[in-house]
């Protein structure tokens, strides 16, 4: 059985708050702290560039990226790191759509998808000027799979519901149809269990400063299913992708399997950082994270329903059909928001009225789950929120 009474010392919760928007930014691993401090002092101060070699910085992505693919379900080699997920999600359609049949113009997407990864899909197909991008309800994806669909682009676990797509079943469907699958996984990795493998998809990406508390703006990962890795183009071919990138050759030769995805230098101080936090998962087993996320989620669920009944559950009620968090509606959720964060319960709001709470087993306990619920409820009763300050929007929701 996972410990997670050991996994809450791992990080640093400031005392009196109750953190449920793990779902957006994770919390300070302590040993992300300590590394940092390292990395900076020991190694860029004093190694200063043979760090590259003496520090192995130049194999950290694929260090990292081995510890990111044992929680993705992914084979060790199979997952780089960099960049941010929007430029994953770039580099993984780009692929993805160099592999299709020939012939066929659609990406399909749903309408629930997170809107940076509709933009790029825009943007990429705009600029190759052939394709149409599709989306349908997230319900309607699977019935929309057709002769016509090249790629199938979805994110697993929608940001603002939490609603949860079945990866096998639709990658499955899309193979059928001779389509691509690739998948986002930002509210997937460390959320749930992810089998990649299993579900056979063909790509996949995702961030790793949500569940996985790489702290701020940490890199992305992308997964190549290994079939496809010494044939996907990368599209964006950097010279950290190059088969030799020392050789310093004029032309442009990928490396081989899914380090060809490196695209620039390795941001090494948060991958370092990364690093850290990912100790936090070595003594982790995901079904006891899965179990622990649904208990959590549904006390929090049952006890808002008799704290603040009026609030309206956004996310499906059976927990088997969500990933790990709740949002429920009200018409001034972001007032609601900003006083409960007054009150120490920090969740986040999504426009145009949810408030999001993300259930995150590593730090969370149900007593603390429970004490939220009630501090919602008075929120709610005592119209604590109608205060002209908690109107007013900040730059970051
Ligand atoms: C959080 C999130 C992003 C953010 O992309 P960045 O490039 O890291 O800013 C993109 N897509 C999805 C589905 C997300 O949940």
């Amino acid at each position: 059985m996972t410990d997670f009474d050991a996994t809450r010392a791992l990080f640093h919760i400031p005392d009196g708050i109750i953190y449920l928007d793990g779902n957006s930014l994770g919390p300070l691993p302590l040993a992300a702290e300590a590394r940092a401090a390292t990395v900076l002092r020991a190694q860029w101060g004093d190694l200063l560039i043979r760090a590259w070699n003496e520090a192995e910085w130049m194999t950290l992505p694929s260090r990292v990226g081995d510890r990111v693919a044992r929680l993705i379900g992914a084979p060790a080699g199979s997952v780089a790191m960099g960049d941010t997920l929007s430029v994953k999600v770039f580099q993984a359609l780009a692929a993805a759509l160099a592999l299709a049949p020939e012939g066929r113009r659609v990406v399909l997407s749903d309408t629930g998808n997170f809107p940076s990864d509709l933009y790029i899909a825009g943007g990429l197909l705009d600029a190759l000027g052939r394709y149409e991008l599709r989306t349908v309800a997230p319900e309607e994806v699977a019935a929309a799979i057709d002769e016509d669909v090249a790629v199938v682009m979805l994110t697993e676990v929608d940001y603002r519901t939490g609603r949860l797509h079945d990866m096998r079943a639709v990658t499955e469907r899309a193979h059928r149809a001779g389509a691509i699958a690739v998948w986002d996984l930002a509210h997937s990795a460390g959320a749930l269990p992810v089998d990649v493998t299993a579900a056979d998809a063909d790509f996949a990406v995702g961030c790793t400063y949500k569940y996985l508390n790489g702290g701020p703006g940490s890199p992305a990962f992308i997964y190549v299913a290994p079939r496809h890795a010494d044939v996907a183009t990368p599209i964006l071919s950097g010279w950290l992708g190059h088969a030799e990138p020392f050789a310093f050759e004029p032309g442009y030769r990928p490396a081989r399997g899914v380090e060809r995805m490196r695209v620039g230098t390795p941001p090494v101080l948060a991958l370092s950082v990364l690093d850290a936090a990912l100790d936090a998962w070595d003594a982790v087993d995901m079904t006891d994270l899965r179990a622990r996320s649904i208990a959590l989620s549904e006390a929090f669920a049952g006890a808002v329903a008799q704290c603040a009944p009026s609030l309206d559950l956004a996310s499906p009620a059976d927990p088997q059909a969500r990933g790990s968090q709740l949002s429920f509606r009200h018409p001034r959720a972001y007032a609601v928001v900003q006083a409960l964060i007054a009150r120490g319960v920090i969740g986040d709001f999504r426009a145009p009225d949810l408030m999001r709470f993300g259930f995150t087993p590593l730090y969370l306990s149900e007593n603390e789950v429970l004490r939220a619920a009630a501090i919602l409820g008075d929120v709610i009763s005592r119209d604590e929120w109608d205060q002209p300050h908690f109107h007013a929007r900040a730059a970051v929701t």
